[in-house]
C-alpha cells in the first residue's frame, strides 16, 4: 500500500520528551477521508500512553484523539463527506463492524478489538496507529464525525474524548432533570461532565481536592462543590446522588464516594484503570443496591448525538490553546492538575 510522509510530534520511549518526527500514513483508500488537522485536544490518556503508565505502549508513540479538522481529500466510495467539510475524529478509527457490540453501535466494546486512533493495531499498514499530534490523518468515513457549524472549533476538540466519555455514562444511567449527579475531579473529563449533566437538566455537585476551583466549578454550572478531603463536608452529602462520574486518573479510595450514593445509585469509574485500593466495601452496596461500575468512551453514533446536543445547547470545552512545542510543559502542568480545563494544540504551530 502506498504511503505519504506526514509531520508529527511523538516520543521514542517512556522517558523521552515528545519531539518532532516524520510518520508514514496510508494514501486515502476508497472509503477514507483525508483530514487536515486544525486542533487536537490533550487528554490525560495521551500522557499515560506516552509514558507507558498502562503498559503496552508501542513506540514511537504519537498521541492525540481529540481531533478537529477540514477534509482535504476523499476516496471514491465516500458518500457522507465532501472536500472542504469540517470533520472530527475521536478515540476510535476502526472496529470489526460485525460483532454483537458493533451491531449495537457500541464499537468501543468491539468483541474483536477496536482500533484506537493511536497505539492501535494498524490494519492497513501493519505496525501501530498514530494520533492527532500530526498534520493530517486518513480515516474511514464511518469513524468520522460531523462538527456543528455554530461552535468554536478549537473548543470542540475536547468533546471527542472528554465529552463522549462523560456523556455515554450520563445517558446509559438515564440522567435527566430529576437526577442528582456528582462529578469527582475537575479536569478535562470532569468539567465536561458538569456541563453535560447540567445540559441534561440534572442537579450537579463537584467533588474536588482543590478549593481554588470552587468558583470555576460554579461558573461551569455546578450547583454545589464539596471538598473531598473535608470529612464533615463529605458527611453532609451522604446518600444523596443517583449517579457519580469519577474521573480521577490514579488509584484512590472510592468508599467515601459510595457513601454519598442514594439507594440504587451508581458510581461510574471513567478515570482510573486498575485494581482498587483500599478494598471496596460491599456493605453499603448491598444495603442500598448501590453499584460501582465503569465505562469506556462511547460509540460513533453516540458521539454524533453528543456533538449535536452540544451544538443545540452551545456547549464546548474551556480551553487553553498551546503550541505543539509546548506539549512537554503541558504534560507536567496536567500532572499538577494545573489545567483550566483542557489544553488544545493549535496544529498550525507544528
Ligand atoms: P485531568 O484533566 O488531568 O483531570 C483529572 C482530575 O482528577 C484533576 O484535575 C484533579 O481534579 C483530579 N485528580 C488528579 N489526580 C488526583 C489524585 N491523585 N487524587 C484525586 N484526584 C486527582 O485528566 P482527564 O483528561 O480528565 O482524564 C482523567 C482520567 O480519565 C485519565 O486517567 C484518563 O486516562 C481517563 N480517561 C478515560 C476514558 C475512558 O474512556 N474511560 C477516556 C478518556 C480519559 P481536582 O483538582 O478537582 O481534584
Ligand atoms: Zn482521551
Amino acid at each position: 500500500m502506498s504511503t505519504i510522509t506526514v509531520k508529527a510530534y511523538g516520543t521514542e520511549s517512556k522517558t523521552a520528551d515528545l519531539q518532532e518526527m516524520n510518520i508514514e500514513r496510508r494514501e486515502t483508500t476508497p472509503k477514507d477521508v483525508e483530514i487536515e488537522i486544525l486542533y487536537c485536544g490533550v487528554c490525560h490518556s495521551d500522557l499515560h500512553t506516552a509514558r507507558n503508565d498502562w503498559g503496552g505502549t508501542m513506540y514511537p508513540a504519537v498521541p492525540g484523539h481529540e481531533i478537529v479538522g477540514r477534509i482535504t481529500k476523499i476516496g471514491n466510495d465516500v458518500t457522507k463527506f465532501k472536500v472542504g467539510d469540517l470533520a472530527a475524529v475521536g478515540c476510535l478509527v476502526d472496529s470489526c463492524g460485525t460483532c454483537e457490540s458493533c451491531k449495537k453501535d457500541l464499537e468501543q466494546y468491539c468483541l474483536n478489538g477496536f482500533t484506537g486512533t493511536y497505539n492501535g493495531n494498524d490494519k492497513h499498514l501493519g505496525g501501530h496507529t498514530f494520533g492527532g499530534y500530526s498534520e493530517k490523518v486518513m480515516v474511514d468515513e464511518n469513524f468520522v464525525l460531523r462538527v456543528p457549524e455554530n461552535l468554536d472549533l478549537a473548543a470542540v476538540a475536547p468533546l471527542l474524548c472528554a465529552g463522549i466519555t462523560t456523556w455515554s455514562p450520563l445517558r446509559h444511567w438515564n440522567v435527566g432533570p430529576d437526577s442528582k449527579v456528582a462529578v469527582v475531579g475537575l479536569g478535562g473529563l470532569g468539567h465536561m461532565a458538569i456541563k453535560l449533566a447540567k445540559g441534561l437538566g440534572a442537579e450537579v455537585t463537584l467533588f474536588s481536592r482543590t478549593p481554588g476551583k470552587t468558583e470555576d466549578a460554579k461558573q461551569l454550572g455546578a450547583d454545589h462543590v464539596v471538598i473531598s478531603t473535608d470529612e464533615n463536608h463529605m458527611d453532609s452529602v451522604k446518600g444523596k446522588f443517583d449517579v457519580i462520574i469519577d474521573t480521577v486518573p490514579y488509584v484512590h479510595d472510592v468508599n467515601p464516594y459510595v457513601a454519598t450514593l442514594n439507594i440504587s445509585g451508581t458510581l461510574v469509574l471513567v478515570g482510573y484503570l486498575g485494581g482498587l485500593e483500599p478494598i471496596l466495601n460491599t456493605v453499603p452496596m448491598i444495603m442500598g443496591r448501590r453499584s460501582v461500575a465503569a465505562s469506556l468512551i462511547g460509540g460513533i453514533a453516540e458521539t454524533q448525538e453528543m456533538l449535536d446536543f452540544c451544538g443545540e445547547h452551545n456547549i464546548v470545552s474551556e480551553i487553553e490553546m498551546i503550541k505543539m512545542q509546548d506539549i512537554n510543559d503541558a504534560y507536567e502542568r496536567m500532572l499538577k492538575s494545573d489545567v483550566r480545563y483542557r489544553f488544545v494544540i493549535d496544529m498550525k504551530s507544528l
